[in-house]
C-alpha cells in the first residue's frame, strides 16, 4: 500500500521531470522520507469524517498520505509549476480517490473560501517564512477546523506552544492561545528534506478551544498584544501607553482589568489580554 507515497527517488524524478528548483523565499524543502508523512498524518489523527485543508502541498509527499486517511483533502497552493503538476501525481497515485481531492493554486494568505466541504482540520509542512502569519489566517477563517498539526522550525514550534512567563513567549504563542491549545508534539532533523533546510523542525499540534469570554472583538485584543510586546522590554504602563492614550491611562486600564501595570506582556495570558482590551479608555 505504501508504494502510494513518495519515495526519495519519487521526489528527485519528479522535480527533475518538472524542472522544480526548489526556492527558500517560498519555503520549499519537500519531505523526502515516507516514514515521516505516516508520523505526520498519525500525529494528527485523522479519519474518514475529516476534511483536512494542507498549505503549501509541494509535491504531495504529505498530500498523498492524507488522501489515504481522510475523507477529503483541499491543498492550497501558490507556486505555479507544483500547483498545475500535483492533480496529476494525485491522479497517478491514488486514482480511486482522486474525487475526494481539491487543489486551490493560490497565496494561503489571500484565500478567503475555500471549494468543497467545510475543513475539519489542518495538516501541513508550513512554508518557514509565512508559518505563522498562515496558521492564525486559517484558524481565524474556518472556525470548523477543530485540528491542527503543523510542521514549523523547531523555534517556531516553541514559540507557538509557549506557555505565559516563558522565555519564548510572544504575539504567536499569544495570538495561538485565542483560538488553540497548542502543544509540541515532536521532533523533525534536517535530513528528511530535499533540500535540507539549516533549521531543525518541530511538529506542533493545535486543539481548538472557545476563545476568552470577553466584550472586546478578537482585532481589539490583538491590538493590545502587539503593543504590548512591541517593545518586549518595557512594563505594560509604558509598552501600551500609545494604545491606551497616555501611561496613566493604560495603567488605568492594567488596574481596571486586574493587572499589575509594572508587569511584562510576556507574563500575561491571552485571557489577561482580553481583559485588558475590555477597559481601553474611549
Ligand atoms: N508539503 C510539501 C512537503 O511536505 O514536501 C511541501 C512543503 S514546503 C515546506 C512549503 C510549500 O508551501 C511549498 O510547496 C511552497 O511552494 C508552498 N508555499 C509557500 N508559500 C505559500 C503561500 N503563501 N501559500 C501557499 N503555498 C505556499
Amino acid at each position: 500500500l505504501d508504494g502510494e507515497l513518495l519515495s526519495a527517488a519519487d521526489i528527485r524524478e519528479l522535480a527533475t521531470a518538472l524542472g522544480v528548483r526548489p526556492t527558500k523565499q517560498r519555503g520549499q524543502n519537500f519531505v523526502i522520507d515516507a516514514n515521516t508523512v505516516r508520523r505526520i498524518v498519525r500525529a494528527a489523527d485523522i479519519g474518514e469524517d475529516d476534511v483536512v485543508v494542507e498549505i503549501g502541498p509541494g509535491l504531495g509527499s504529505l498530500t498523498l498520505a492524507l488522501l489515504r486517511t481522510a475523507g477529503h483533502v483541499t491543498a492550497v497552493e501558490i507556486d505555479d509549476t507544483l500547483a498545475a503538476a500535483l492533480p496529476a501525481t494525485v491522479a497517478a497515485r491514488l486514482p480511486e480517490r482522486a474525487d475526494r481531492f481539491a487543489l486551490v493554486h493560490q497565496d494561503a494568505l489571500r484565500v478567503t473560501e475555500l471549494p468543497g466541504p467545510t475543513p475539519t482540520a489542518l495538516v501541513a509542512n508550513l512554508p518557514y517564512n509565512v508559518a505563522v502569519p498562515v496558521l492564525l489566517h486559517m484558524l481565524a477563517l474556518f472556525p470548523g477546523i477543530r485540528r491542527g498539526l503543523v510542521m514549523v522550525q523547531s523555534e517556531v514550534a516553541d514559540r507557538l506552544a509557549a506557555p505565559p512567563g516563558s522565555k519564548v513567549y510572544g504575539v504567536p504563542s499569544v495570538k495561538a492561545a485565542w483560538y488553540a491549545d497548542v502543544r509540541r508534539a515532536g521532533a523533525i532533523g534536517r535530513t528528511v528534506f530535499w533540500p535540507a533546510p539549516n533549521v531543525d523542525s518541530g511538529l506542533v499540534a493545535l486543539t481548538r478551544r472557545e476563545p476568552p469570554p470577553t466584550t472586546a472583538s478578537r482585532t481589539e485584543v490583538f491590538a493590545v498584544v502587539d503593543a504590548a510586546f512591541a517593545q518586549r522590554r518595557k512594563t505594560l504602563r509604558s509598552a501600551l501607553a500609545g494604545w491606551a492614550g497616555s501611561p496613566a491611562a493604560a495603567e488605568a486600564a492594567c488596574t481596571a482589568a486586574g493587572v499589575s501595570p509594572g508587569a511584562r506582556g510576556e507574563a500575561l495570558s491571552v485571557e489577561d489580554f482580553a481583559r485588558i482590551a475590555e477597559h481601553r479608555p474611549a
